[in-house]
């Protein structure tokens, strides 16, 4: 009797794989829609450095208005716009609007654009960039986009011809989530980056792990070796800051410094209003 339900559990029915199905399938028609008729918004996370506690600038992160979910992370929609093949259509926009909010910053400011894999084996990225740029009239340096350690396993070769082709405009490129991929260190010798975003998971346990505190040290003196920006992402208490900052960590950024805001937007009169630098002075004050 036993071995008979074992071989009925074996069958390769899957409850409610139907249903899944469909429910990603309605996911898909509403990102359509959201590509057509503007469902998406950029939020902004300040980034300061560690030195004195000035913001450099923002991180643009992508949310997703839905009108029945609410707000959907990119963790969510992304994976999901990379299958289907919206990505490319979806990067145009955020690059466009990030630029867009960008020219009405102070010019010290600069913006962090997050590129996904597909978008950077297109032709397409380099037009993007370049066509929102003129647009709006930036210098090529306020702009850096973010390129994660999986965009770069496969085709190394034409990856790495992407991002030399990037900097040669003046665009700055940040590897991003350091430290999580696979062979991390391979990227940092067969890439140009300017800038180290150090994984979260490496700050969060930074006060209390060995390890964790030796691979922050590590990745610091490796780009100061290489004159590479350090950056440390997720950082959520003082303690975090005060040891990065000790350890000789360029930048920062996190809930403690500022969490990812969606500017307010006036739809019938004003542009956006400015970040709200005020958050930030408290901790500005105590790193100067
Ligand atoms: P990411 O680029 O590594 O961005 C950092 C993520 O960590 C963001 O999540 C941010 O809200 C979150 N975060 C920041 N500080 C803290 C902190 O102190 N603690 C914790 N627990 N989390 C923190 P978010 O906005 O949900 O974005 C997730 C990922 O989605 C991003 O990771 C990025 O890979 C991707 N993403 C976001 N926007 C875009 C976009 O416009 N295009 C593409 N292709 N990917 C995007
Ligand atoms: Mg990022
Ligand atoms: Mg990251
Ligand atoms: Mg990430």
């Amino acid at each position: 009797e036993a071995k008979r339900l074992g071989r009925r559990r074996a069958q390769p029915y899957l409850p409610g794989l139907a249903e899944r199905l469909a429910e990603r399938q309605h996911m898909i028609d509403d990102l359509y829609d959201a590509v057509q008729h503007g469902g998406f918004a950029l939020a902004f996370q300040p980034v300061i450095q560690l030195s004195n506690g000035a913001t450099t600038g923002y991180e643009a992160l992508i949310r997703w208005n839905h009108r029945v979910r609410g707000w959907v992370a990119p963790d969510v929609f992304i994976p999901i716009a990379e299958e289907c093949g919206l990505i490319e259509e979806i990067g145009r926009w955020v690059i466009m609007d990030a630029c867009r909010q960008l020219a009405g910053w102070s010019p010290h400011l600069q913006v962090a654009i997050n590129i996904s894999a597909a978008q950077l084996k297109s032709e397409a990225l380099l037009q993007h960039l370049t066509q929102a740029i003129m647009v709006h009239g930036i210098a090529p340096e306020r702009i850096e986009v973010e390129i994660t350690e999986t965009a770069l396993i496969d085709d190394a070769a034409r990856t790495a011809a992407m991002v030399r082709r990037i900097r040669k405009i003046g665009i700055k490129v940040a590897l991003d989530d350091f430290g999580t991929g696979q062979s991390s260190l391979a990227h940092l010798r067969d890439f140009q980056f300017d800038r180290i975003k150090i994984d979260r998971s490496f700050v969060v346990r930074a006060g209390t792990d060995r390890q964790s505190m030796a691979v922050l040290r590590g990745t610091v003196s490796i780009g100061k070796e290489l004159g590479v920006l350090t950056h440390a992402e997720g950082v959520e208490t003082r303690e975090q800051l005060d040891l990065l900052r000790d350890i000789g960590c360029d930048a920062a950024q996190g809930y403690l410094v500022g969490r990812p805001i969606v500017p307010y937007h006036d739809p019938i009169d004003s542009g956006d209003l400015p970040l709200p630098e005020s958050v930030l002075r408290p901790i500005a004050a105590t790193l100067a």
